[in-house]
């Protein structure tokens, strides 16, 4: 999976793709996997790196949804809970069970929420991740060390699931590419195009190492953009009213102390009436989220001021050793696609149900959902656009598809186990260069050999790629990424033949997006 070889078959492609998709996060992707392994002909294309937006910014929870329980969304919980299961036997190198605490102050916290997570525990029939059970202050304190004592009564404990985020979209990207997808990163579209009948039929896309343009036709067109996809939608008919309210959520990142032990925090109800998760992710405490309805998507969306009071204030209320400001190790934003309601207000309360549009051109639309759920919307999009298609019809494989580094015992990789099966060869690239098996920064896992591996196997092209997406090293300690953004920067140039132009060019670009993740 190189991209040289991706860019040569998407320019050089004579004839139809049964399907373009436009976007490269979670939706798309899992699109892109559903479509090749039922043998549909597919080109992605993604404007920035695979992952550059909302999927690798997530909570990194792999989960029913605790909070839709509560405003009655039976079914949607039930869907993720299914969903949830199914991740976890096609990705068991990726996603884990983890122990949740609510902790409880009050007399009734604990019988209320204990009833409702029996239900939660209820509604994932046989894909059940474990028992929830109420616990006494003293056990709620043997967990969560770090809890807040002062009028602290016991708990209830509960089990979700764990993933990276980023790290499982990689493993698709390969995933869809082993079935003879074609996956581009760095070639937005820019245009779409028709045919006699005024019917969409294809791109019009940018090479961004080039510059040059290439055009590809299509039978259908997916646009799978999440917070842009309206302006992929304008595209095609200018008028078109928004489909989506933008929604962010910011997470900050502290370093281990603050929450010790393997077991997280949730807390049903903060202040604004939301869901907050303290959780131990990498070895780092990762606290968030926030609901802050934005006017108009980025695609580097920046921490404000306001959601990190938020968090830190929340925190204090939860933690005995409360996060201060200067404790961010690092602080990073998302964009939540959610559909619009029609009447605007509070996001917090939009479907975060997954929607499919087809525009009067034939544009097919999927917004919304969840990163749980992108196998479910991947499966339901491409039942639709093969219909509108008029395709064979094929049937969907991808319940029981093994996801690229699958292995039921990863944790044996040590450090490498988010690589599942593709962790000895990593190792081999250490035995075969000693010079890249030690960690590039101190403070952090990540060697050497995991930069030369994104770049050889993953499409890995920029400093950014492999500090914030193959690595998770921007966004477990921004300060760290940018000490080691010379060395990846050095290891990514040795492999792509750049100067040392290119390599200080891209020290400097990293730089100045990474200095958004430290709030001053
Ligand atoms: C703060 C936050 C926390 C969340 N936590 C969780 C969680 O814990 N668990 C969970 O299940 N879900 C979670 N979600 C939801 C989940 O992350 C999203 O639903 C999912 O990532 C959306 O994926 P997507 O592919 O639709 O969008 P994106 O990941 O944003 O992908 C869209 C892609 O389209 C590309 N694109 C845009 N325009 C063009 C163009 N013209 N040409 C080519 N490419 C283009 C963009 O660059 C982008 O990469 C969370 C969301 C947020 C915001």
């Amino acid at each position: 999976m190189t991209r040289p070889d991706m860019l040569q078959r998407a320019r050089s492609s004579r004839g139809q793709w049964d399907f373009i998709v436009i976007g490269g996060g979670a939706t798309g992707v899992g699109i892109a996997v559903d479509a090749a392994s039922r043998g549909y002909r597919t080109l992605l294309l993604e404007q920035g790196d695979f992952g550059k937006g909302t999927s690798s910014r997530s909570t990194k929870l792999v989960h029913g949804g605790v909070r839709y329980l509560e405003q009655g969304n039976i079914s949607l919980v039930m869907e993720a809970l299914k969903e949830r299961g199914l991740l976890r036997q096609n990705a068991p190198h990726l996603v884990s069970d983890l122990a949740f605490v609510v902790p409880s102050y009050a007399w009734w916290e604990a019988p209320f929420y204990g009833l409702g997570l029996k239900l939660y525990q209820a509604l994932s029939g046989k894909y059940g991740f474990g028992n929830s059970k109420l616990l006494s202050r003293k056990q709620t304190l043997q967990h969560l060390p770090n809890i807040e004592t002062d009028g602290l009564r016991g708990g209830v404990m509960y089990y979700d699931g764990q993933f990276d985020d980023s790290r499982l979209l990689i493993n698709l990207v390969t995933t869809a590419a082993a079935h003879g997808a074609t996956l581009l990163n760095y070639a937005p579209v820019t245009a779409l195009t028709r045919n006699r009948q005024g019917w969409i039929d294809g791109v019009v896309a940018t090479d961004l190492e080039s510059g040059k343009q290439f055009r590809a036709r299509t039978k259908v067109l997916i646009n799978a953009t999440g917070a842009f996809c309206d302006g992929v939608r304008r595209f095609a008919e200018p008028k078109a009213a928004p489909m989506i309210a933008p929604s962010q959520g910011a997470h900050l990142v502290f370093d281990r102390s603050f929450l010790p032990g393997d077991t997280a925090i949730m807390v049903p109800h903060t202040s604004d009436g939301r869901v907050m998760f303290a959780i131990p992710w990498h070895n780092h405490t990762l606290v968030g989220t926030t609901d802050t309805p934005i006017a108009n998507p980025s695609l580097e969306p920046v921490a404000m001021e306001r959601e990190i009071d938020f968090i830190l204030s929340t925190a204090a209320l939860y933690l005995h050793k409360k996060p201060a400001r200067a404790d961010i190790l690092s602080a990073f934003a998302g964009i939540r696609p959610l559909v619009k309601s029609g009447d605007g207000g509070n996001t917090a309360a939009l479907s975060r149900d997954h929607t499919i549009h087809i525009d009067q051109s034939g544009l097919l639309t999927i917004a919304g959902g969840k990163w749980t759920t992108y196998r479910n919307m991947a499966e339901d999009c491409v039942n639709q656009a093969a219909t509108l298609a008029q395709l064979d019809e094929k049937p969907c494989v991808t319940r029981d598809l093994p996801i690229h580094g699958h292995h039921p015992k990863a944790a044996r990789f040590g450090t490498l186990s988010v690589y599942g099966s593709d962790a000895p060869a990593i190792q081999r690239l250490i035995e075969a260069d000693r010079s890249q098996a030690a960690p590039l920064h101190p403070a952090l896992p990540y060697c050497g050999a995991e930069i030369t591996w994104a770049v050889r196997e993953e499409m890995a092209r920029t400093v950014e790629d492999v500090l914030a997406r193959r690595t998770r090293a921007l966004f477990l300690n921004a300060r760290a990424a940018i000490e080691m953004a010379p060395s990846a920067a050095g290891l990514i140039a040795r492999e792509l033949g750049k100067d040392a132009a290119w390599e200080r060019d891209q020290v400097e670009a990293f730089t100045r997006i990474a200095m958004n993740y430290l709030p001053q």
